[in-house]
Formats: C-alpha cells, sequence, structure tokens
C-alpha cells in the first residue's frame, strides 16, 4: 500500500531543526524502527486505536504530520488489531499554498485522502488586527473545521502531529502564563464529548522527527504562509527549553514523564484532592 520513494516535488524546506549529516539508508531505517517503536508505545499505552477504528489523520504538510502519517501506515500493517486510516488535509487559502503538493503526494502513498478547502485565512486577516498574532483563532477554526470532517467521514478518532517537544513546551506556556497545570494529552475528548483526539507522536523527540523526514525527502508545505509570526511566548519557551537541553541533556524527557508521574496529594488543588478532609490515622485505626 505504502511506497517509501521520496516524492519529486521540490519545495522550501521546513525551518532546520535538524543540522546533522544525512543519513544512510541504515541509519533511516533503524530510525523509523525506534519512531515506530515510540509511537506504538504510546498507542498502547493509551489505548489510543482500537480493532475497527477508523482513525482520521490530520496531514498538515509539516514534518510532524508526514511522520505521523507515515508511522500510522507502517504500524497499520503491522498491528495485531485492524483498523483503517484517512488523511485529511485542510487547505485554509493562505497566500502560496501549494494546493497540488499534498494530493500528489497522498495518491502516490494510495491512502484514502480528503482535501477540504476552507478559507479560514480571510476570516482571521479580517477579525485580527494588524501585527497582532492569528494563530489563536486559526487553531479554532481549524478544530471545527476538523471535527466536522471527522463526523462527515465517520472517524473514530482524530490523529494529530504533537510530538513530546510540544506537549512541555504547551505545559510550561500554561504555567507561565496561564496559571494552570496543564498541557496537551495524548488522549483527549472533545469538549463536547463526541471527538476523541489522539497524539500518537507524544513519545516522539522532535529532533527525531526532523531527521526522519528530511531523511525521506517529504515534500514540506513552509507553515508560516500566512505571514503570522509564531507566537513570542511559544518562542521563548521552545528557546528555555533548548537552553536546558543544552545545559542538561534529557531535562526534556523527565519533565515529559513528570507529566506521568503526578501526586495530587503532593500538589495544592482541593477539586483533585481532598485537603480539608486530611486528619491523621489515631492509634487504634493503624492497629
Ligand atoms: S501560523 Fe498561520 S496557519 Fe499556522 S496556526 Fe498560525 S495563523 Fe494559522
Amino acid at each position: 500500500m505504502n511506497s517509501s520513494r521520496p516524492i519529486p516535488i521540490n519545495l522550501p524546506s521546513e525551518r532546520a531543526q535538524d543540522h546533522s549529516p544525512p543519513l544512510s539508508a541504515r541509519e533511516l531505517a533503524r530510525l523509523k524502527a525506534r519512531l515506530r517503536s515510540a509511537a506504538g508505545k504510546a498507542i498502547a499505552d493509551y489505548k489510543m486505536i482500537e480493532a475497527g477504528d477508523r482513525v482520521m489523520v490530520c496531514v498538515s504538510g509539516g514534518k510532524d504530520s508526514y511522520t505521523l502519517l507515515d508511522l500510522l501506515m507502517s504500524l497499520e500493517k503491522r498491528a495485531p488489531v485492524d483498523f483503517e486510516l484517512v488523511a485529511v488535509n485542510l487547505d485554509q487559502k493562505q497566500p502560496g499554498f501549494p494546493a497540488g503538493v499534498l494530493p500528489a503526494y497522498l495518491e502516490q502513498l494510495r491512502v484514502q485522502y480528503r482535501v477540504v478547502t476552507e478559507d479560514t485565512y480571510s476570516v482571521v486577516k479580517r477579525v485580527i488586527p494588524q501585527g497582532k498574532t492569528m494563530c489563536g483563532l486559526c487553531s479554532r477554526l481549524r478544530r471545527g473545521i476538523l471535527y466536522r470532517v471527522a463526523t462527515e467521514l465517520g472517524a473514530t478518532k482524530i490523529a494529530l502531529g504533537h510530538h513530546r517537544e510540544d506537549i512541555v513546551e504547551t505545559l510550561f506556556l500554561n504555567l507561565f502564563h496561564g496559571a494552570r497545570l496543564k498541557t496537551m494529552p495524548p488522549k483527549l475528548r472533545s469538549d463536547d464529548g463526541r471527538h476523541i483526539v489522539i497524539r500518537p507522536l507524544a513519545y516522539c523527540a522532535e529532533r527525531d522527527i526532523a531527521r526522519y523526514a528530511r531523511g525521506r525527502a517529504f515534500p514540506i508545505i513552509p507553515c508560516r504562509l500566512c505571514g503570522s509570526q509564531e507566537h513570542a511566548q511559544r518562542r521563548e519557551i521552545k528557546a528555555m527549553l533548548a537552553e536546558w537541553e543544552r545545559e542538561d541533556p534529557g531535562r526534556t524527557v523527565r519533565l515529559f514523564r513528570s507529566l506521568q508521574n503526578v501526586s495530587p496529594s503532593h500538589l495544592a488543588d482541593t477539586k483533585l484532592f481532598d485537603f480539608r478532609g486530611l486528619t491523621a490515622t489515631r492509634d487504634d485505626e493503624s492497629a
């Protein structure tokens, strides 16, 4: 079903996050095996995919979503349960969006796919004052459209390409700017309860994904065609985490693991733990 040949389309590559030398075929295969194993583990740990699922894979044309689709197609062939994939791309009508690139790529893969065209770009441009970041509204509009398309397609899961660093960055964004201890979880039920969103790359390192995407020569579509600047707060957090990682390698992994090892009784949220009802055990109770 899947062709592993690179797609012969030349586009400017996504902002480089990978400065390492080119991978040999063997190194690329090993990297793919590592990423697939990490994705498989996340899928199993959170029971992201079950028999009979129809998984809508959101493909934006960035390195993360290409890698997500590639790994899910590989897992589909090996998984002990049957599930099906349908790739969805949302063309938001950003100026210069190369509309033919993803259909050509997806045709070549012989994966089921649908391209949805909705001009959210004009809406966002109209509503957001010049110079302000457009990403908040743009993401909300996109999410609403993707939920609607998932219903139309009968998809039981919606797969997104967020990876470990996205999850840790979002944790700090919420901590620093929202006074909330929360992030994007590996599996989420939508607010209306009708959709399950999964993030199979939750255990995958961004650096590995960037190396893999480069090795596979995915036809990357630049992510800032809309002209919006990346949110300054996210930029700062990315830089902070990168600096920490340089000083103390492995810190990002430990931060991520801390999200899987939470002690509500050692935080301070009275909704999560009954601090008011906490009393010492009497001698006669402990006997
Ligand atoms: S970078 Fe552009 S397309 Fe991406 S979320 Fe922000 S406004 Fe939307």
